[in-house]
């Protein structure tokens, strides 16, 4: 698997996105939430979101 997406390790949680916008997305008001609570999926131990996978992203 070669993944060359900037990927980004919250140091608070230990949670890896694929994305700095999906790290923002589990980021509210200063805390960690869960990120499946924002709709985000987790692949390999990876948050990201079906709109990357598909390459829908706007
Ligand atoms: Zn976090």
């Amino acid at each position: 698997m070669t993944a060359t997406l900037t990927a980004a390790t919250c140091p608070t949680c230990r949670a890896r996105f694929a994305d700095v916008d999906l790290f923002d997305a589990h980021r509210q008001r200063g805390a960690c939430h869960d990120p499946a609570a924002a709709g985000l999926i987790r692949i390999d131990g990876i948050w990201t979101e079906w709109l990357l996978l598909i390459g829908a992203d706007a």
